[in-house]
């Protein structure tokens, strides 16, 4: 730790908080509480509300309705200076004609603090760019810049660190390296970090807990790998990742292990993943992530160990991808399901035309609501 950053200050609570444009909602009353010390993503497609949220947290934009905590304290009413909170946009805004030190300083300086030596050169430090602090921010890369940034915004100590798609505008190889250095940093100060992203990888990657925002409201909240396992919604299942959602009817219900009938088969659903009615007769999709797939040859269904769930089909596609191998499977169950495989050795890679048999752990298995729309 080489800043005194950390702080306390409790939780961010939005309350009934909303946001309407004339006859428009952006944000409909939202109810979410951000845990202190967090990395918080706000993830959503273009025009979700994410960064509407993010703005009311700020102060940039006034709430319709509800109201701000930072701990106990209300900040509803607070201009964006007298919140202990920072933002750091996509844009950077470093200010070019500054040194990368005097750009960190800028908070302090304005704030009338004279020394400012110490912090700022521990704050270079936590972005590790001690060895810049006389340069102009055009001779840094844009990941360079990014960090600069962030250590201009937590140099004032805020409770809360606002982060709004701040990794946009850097290629794909530079944004997953500032994904861990963003981690990194956070973990290292320990403050609430607010990050808003339209990438799924991106929110995947660092968050501790993630608020899926669909059309002004937040369908999911959770850790990563539980909105990645247990996904409650069509939208989610979907936005997170593929879901080879397939159309299914319940057999057998009321027991833990429902039996459901889909793609021309009898497959398992534990009861505790199904979010849509476990009554026989009940309609629903039943879904499983392409990596839980395992897929052989139908000459060799011979070797699937018993209790597991099957599907026939045909390859349509198959596709090497760095260490995993991409099939697309068409059958009873429907066309595009996609199977991933690890390691498959190259001569026992399947080709396209060859007849198979999808097998998977039940466990694997989710049910949604049937009248939620497909995307
Ligand atoms: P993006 O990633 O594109 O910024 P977003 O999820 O962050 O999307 P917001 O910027 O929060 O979305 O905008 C949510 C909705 O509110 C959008 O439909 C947007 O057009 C609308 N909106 C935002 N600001 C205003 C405004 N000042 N006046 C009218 N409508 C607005």
């Amino acid at each position: 730790m080489t800043t005194d950053t950390k702080s306390t200050g409790g939780d961010v609570r939005l309350t009934g908080i909303s946001k309407t444009y004339g006859s428009f909602t952006a944000v409909h009353p939202l109810e979410l509480t951000i845990p202190q010390g967090s990395f918080f993503a706000l993830l959503g497609a273009s025009g979700c509300g994410k960064t509407t949220t993010l703005r009311m947290i700020a102060g940039l934009e006034d709430p319709t309705t509800g109201t701000v905590h930072l701990g106990e304290r209300d900040v509803t009413d607070l201009p964006p200076y007298k919140r202990p909170v920072n933002t750091v946009f996509q844009s950077y805004a470093l200010f070019p004609h500054l040194s990368i030190y005097e750009n960190v300083a800028f908070g302090l300086r304005r704030r009338g603090v004279k020394s400012v030596k110490k912090q700022v050169g521990d704050m270079l430090e936590l972005v590790q760019l001690g060895d810049r602090a006389q340069q102009r921010p055009h001779q840094l890369s844009g990941g360079q810049q990014q960090r600069v940034a962030v250590a201009r915004a937590l140099i004032n100590h805020p409770q809360v660190l606002l982060l709004d798609e701040p990794l946009g505008a850097l290629d794909l190889k530079l944004r997953r390296q500032m994904q861990l250095e963003l981690k990194r940093i956070q973990t290292e100060v320990g403050i609430t970090f607010v990050h808003v992203t339209h990438d799924q990888e991106e929110a995947m990657t660092m968050a501790d807990q993630v608020a899926v925002m669909n059309g002004g409201r937040v369908e999911q909240l959770g850790a990563p790998a539980d909105l990645y396992e247990n996904p409650q919604t069509t939208f989610v299942a979907n936005f997170l990742g593929t879901s080879n959602l397939i159309p299914a009817e319940i057999v057998e219900g009321a027991s833990e292990d429902l039996v459901v009938s889909a793609g021309g088969g009898k497959l398992r659903l534990p009861a505790g993943r199904c979010q849509a009615s476990t009554a026989a007769g009940g309609r629903l999709l039943v879904g499983v992530r392409p990596e839980k797939i395992s897929l052989v040859h139908a000459d060799d269904a011979g070797t699937i160990p018993d209790g597991r769930n099957r599907l026939t089909g045909t390859i349509t596609a198959s596709s090497f991808i760095g260490v995993s191998t991409q099939y697309v499977v068409d059958g009873p169950a429907g066309s595009g399901l996609q199977v991933y495989e690890q390691n498959v050795e190259r001569d026992s890679r399947l080709a396209p035309g060859a007849e198979v048999v999808l097998h998977w752990n039940p466990a694997h298995t989710f049910g949604l609501g049937a009248d939620q729309a497909i995307d």
